[in-house]
């Protein structure tokens, strides 16, 4: 693939989680075309075939020599031709702190203005935002998405930073994964979200690396090819630099982060690519200004004191930078993405599920016995599960009839009691109702007599009345 030089570009729609690339989208050119039907150097664990089973194969296969042209010797031209016409895919996710130069970078790289706004330092939390772009160069079309971290390093929580790089990476990954285990896929004609490569920006400090660059280097390098870059290194100087990146080396080798290496394998491109790695990490600078230089319009950055020209490779290493991602290794970022990031999160995402290539000792387990195995697991689960409700719901059972009992018998308790005092009670009343009675009784019988000895005495002073009224009379007359 030759550089860009003037690409076209039209947009497409904004595209958050677009989904994964036809694995067509891999090759470039018939090099590496080739380069991606073959087995690659990098141990894909779920291919590993045991030495015997290699050597049995080799037995099987004869080498043969024909008498004449048969014409499959067009395959990489037929390859070629249907790549062009299905054109090719690339993701690029920009992480670093916020106004560290990121969408300049880019801009200046496809030599194009991807019109990308300018975030703020205030957002609450790190947001992935995902533009794909689609480029034209001759007749090659390019399908590129370019990730940016908005408000990348604007947090105190340091988790809060990395963290939804790291759930972005893998949603990508996880949504391949899901349209591969489809039953009828169209791995053909999706779109590749996965992310090919992590550029990403160091501030050009001339200290060393903060925390955040460690953290958030150490989480990603298993999922994406990582390139590190000091970016705006116009404003540090050669000397400084160079002490710098030696710095930045040294604490990434001691911190165990793994970035991407130029792969040295092809021996057409071996030696450039080992002295680029030496080089590590690339010093940027980004800029979409032009100024004369002699009779040239070049881009450049122009301060009172100078001019830092973006292509001179005695200002920065942009051209390494951009002929080491574009022309040289599009193709491998892209077939390292596929077989060794994508690769580890689908075996550990299937063992996760369940899922297995070899079963108790050792023997190979084919996907039926695998789902066998997982349905016989599953039903004696379930059935585990159903006894333990039964078991459970038996108990509950038991459990709650004890405790009607006890409340029925505390009830009973209750109604004896109440029964025995409202006994004492009718026996009090009882006996009062019967003090009364002969108390009435008593009260009668001393009427009685007093009745009686009113009449007498009633009867007693009427005859005395009688008397003195006979002796009035008398006297009267
Ligand atoms: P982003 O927020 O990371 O995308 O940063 P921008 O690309 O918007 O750049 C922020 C500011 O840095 C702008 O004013 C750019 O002109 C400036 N800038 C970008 N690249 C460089 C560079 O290489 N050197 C210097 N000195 N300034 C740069």
């Amino acid at each position: 693939m030759r550089c860009l030089s003037r690409p076209r570009l039209c947009r497409v729609l904004p595209q958050r989680r677009s989904p994964g690339c036809c694995p067509q989208d891999r090759r470039s050119s018939s090099a590496a075309l080739f380069q991606s039907h073959m087995p690659t150097k990098t141990t894909c664990p779920s291919s590993q075939v045991s030495d015997d089973e290699q050597k049995q194969k080799r037995e099987n296969t004869r080498s043969l020599t024909m008498s004449g042209h048969v014409g499959f010797e067009s395959l990489p031209d037929q390859l070629v031709n249907r790549s062009i016409q299905q054109g090719f895919c690339f993701n690029i996710l920009c992480v670093g702190e916020t106004g560290i130069g990121k969408s300049t970078l880019i801009d200046t790289l496809f030599n194009t203005n991807f019109a990308d706004h300018e975030s703020s330092h205030f957002f609450p939390h790190v947001r992935l935002k995902a533009q794909t772009y689609e480029l034209h160069e001759s007749n090659v079309r390019l399908k590129l998405t370019i990730v940016n971290t908005v408000g990348f390093g604007d947090q105190i929580n340091k988790e809060e930073s990395y963290q939804p790089v790291v759930d972005y990476i893998d949603a990508q990954f996880e949504a391949y994964l899901q349209e591969e285990l489809k039953i009828k896929r169209s791995l053909f004609n999706y779109h590749d979200s996965r992310i090919h490569v992590c550029l990403y920006f160091i501030s050009p400090t001339g200290h060393s690396l903060k925390t955040l660059d460690l953290l958030t280097m150490k989480s990603l390098d298993s999922k994406v090819n990582i390139i590190p870059v000091i970016a705006k290194a116009d404003i540090i100087s050669k000397a400084e630099l160079q002490k710098f990146k030696i710095k930045l080396m040294s604490e990434l080798v001691s911190s165990g982060v793994q970035i991407y290496q130029f792969p040295t394998d092809d021996e057409t491109i071996a030696k450039i690519n080992a002295s680029m790695n030496g080089h590590l990490p690339f010093a940027v600078v980004g800029s979409m200004d032009e100024v004369k230089i002699g009779n040239k319009m070049v881009k450049a950055r122009q301060y009172p004191w100078g001019v830092v020209q973006v292509e001179n490779e005695n200002h920065s290493d942009f051209v390494k930078l951009r002929e080491m991602l574009i022309c040289t290794n599009m193709e491998d970022l892209r077939e390292q993405t596929h077989t060794r990031h994508y690769e580890l999160y689908r075996r550990c995402k299937l063992e996760e599920m369940g899922f297995t290539d070899v079963g108790p000792e050792n023997k190979p387990l084919s996907l039926q016995e695998t789902y066998e195995a997982k349905r016989h697991e599953f039903y004696g689960e379930r059935q585990r599960k159903e006894e333990e409700m039964k078991q459970m719901f038996v108990q509950r059972v038991k459990e709650k009839e004890a405790i009607l009992k006890e409340a029925e018998r505390e009830l009973q308790a209750k109604f004896e009691h109440l029964k025995r005092v409202h006994q004492e009670e009718r026996m009090k009343l009882e006996e009062k109702r019967r003090l009364l009675e002969e108390e009435i009784i008593a009260f009668s019988k001393k009427k009685a007599t007093s009745e009686i000895y009113q009449n007498q005495s009633y009867m007693a002073s009427g005859s005395n009345l009688k008397k003195d009224k006979d002796r009035k009379n008398s006297n009267f007359m």
